[in-house]
């Protein structure tokens, strides 16, 4: 097929598609915001995500449909797989929308995740934080994102209040064990219909305000842990028969075991560095998956430290890169901007990010703490 249709116009879909046209791909985006990220550089079908006939539009114009974003209505999802080609399958977004099931599909795979408890009454929060003890973390099932819907609970008499705050038996909720990591690490892996997988090498994730801030590459743990983390993904594509990307989300704690934290299964955040620092981004080898061609090379190029461009950022990045930077001429870096053409820059908003090739990561983050562009922000 030669058209891809893209439920959801965010930077994710505008990636993708900048990939994908590379490759000879025509892209439609389906998205309810005019002049979405991806649709000022594909065609857009202007209308909400659960709205059936322009889903049903989308199906009739694309030989291939994919997703940015998990929370696809699932009438939708079902309508475009009857009157499509969705390879990655509506059963995907089924598991991976609600953390339940999902982590009982990465128990399954015989993937460890943090011991948790699911959440249904005010007596089933008191049994879980009884059998999971402090600290915790209470997580709504559904529909969270950068750490909204979620809180830690540091002692037990807190607990009744953080399940009234995040919404009571009103919401399905899940209760985790905190996982005192030394640090957080995300593997993408890509798997075609052939059954091929391939991951790319893991990124060290530094989060401020529950907000992607960095990822480092290679990652700042022993190789054998990256090597595990790499077989971990594969092993959980191959078990949840993943078709395109899933991205997996650990910890690493201080005796080097590694639990799964959460999934996704697109293109993701802290695989925006392969864009310059591999051999194939994530989002070519997206489209290659479900596409149905063989996987390419993931071969990491060069260590890269990728920052994050939020709105309050804006403004001093386009700055220093409309003039020279000596100081990345001076630690040996190359810092590659990307944009992604959203207009209003609101404080908390992904506007981009930056690729810091270079020969060590240490000079990357030294960039990134003598630029002051990130400063008054501690992870
Ligand atoms: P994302 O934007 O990545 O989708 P999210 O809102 O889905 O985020 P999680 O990834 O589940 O939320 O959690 C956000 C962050 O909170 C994690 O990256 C981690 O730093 C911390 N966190 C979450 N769960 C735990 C846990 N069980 N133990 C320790 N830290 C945790
Ligand atoms: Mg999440
Ligand atoms: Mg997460």
């Amino acid at each position: 097929g030669s058209v891809i249709g893209v439920l959801g116009g965010g930077q994710l879909g505008r990636m993708m598609t900048l990939s994908g046209a590379a490759m000879g791909y025509r892209f439609i985006t389906l998205d309810p915001t005019d002049a979405s990220p991806c649709g000022q550089i594909a065609e857009q079908i202007v209308a909400d995500y659960s709205n059936q006939d322009a889903a049903r539009e989308l199906a009739r114009r694309c030989d291939v449909i994919t997703y940015e974003f998990e929370n696809v209505d699932a009438e939708v999802a079902a309508l475009l797989e009857k009157e499509s080609y969705v390879p990655q399958g509506s059963k995907l977004l089924y598991t991976t929308q609600h953390r339940l099931r999902e982590k009982q599909a990465i128990e399954a795979a015989g993937v460890p995740v943090a011991p948790y408890r699911e959440v249904k009454s005010a007596a089933d929060m008191e049994e879980a934080v009884e059998a999971l003890g402090v600290p915790c973390v209470l997580k709504t099932v559904t529909g969270g994102y950068d750490g909204k819907g979620q809180r830690v609970i540091r002692e037990k008499e807190a607990a009744l209040r953080a399940y009234e705050e995040l919404g009571g038996s009103s919401v399905e909720l899940v209760l985790e064990q905190f996982i005192p990591f030394t640090c957080e690490i995300s593997v993408v892996a890509a798997r075609n219909p052939q059954g091929e997988i391939k991951t790319f090498p893991p990124a060290e994730n530094i989060h401020v305000n529950n907000i992607l801030h960095t990822s480092i590459v290679p990652a700042r743990v022993s190789s054998e842990l990256q090597l595990e983390a790499q077989h971990l993904a594969s092993q959980l594509a191959e078990s949840l028969q993943v078709v395109g990307l899933l991205a997996v989300e650990l910890f690493v704690t201080e005796d080097g075991k590694l639990y799964v934290n959460e999934l996704a299964p697109r293109p993701h955040n802290s695989g925006h560095y392969t864009m310059e620092a591999c051999t194939t981004t994530q989002f070519e080898q997206h489209v290659r998956a479900i596409c149905g061609l063989p996987l390419a090379d993931t071969t990491l190029l060069s260590p890269v430290v990728m920052v994050n461009v939020l709105g309050e950022h804006m403004e001093e990045v386009v700055d220093r890169f409309s003039g020279s930077d000596l100081e990345a001429e001076e630690l040996g870096i190359a810092a590659k901007l990307h944009l992604y053409g959203k207009a209003e820059a609101k404080t908390g908003r992904k506007m981009g990010h930056i690729n810091l090739l270079c020969h060590d990561v240490q000079h990357a983050l030294m960039w990134i703490e003598k630029t002051n562009i990130w400063r008054n922000q501690n992870s």
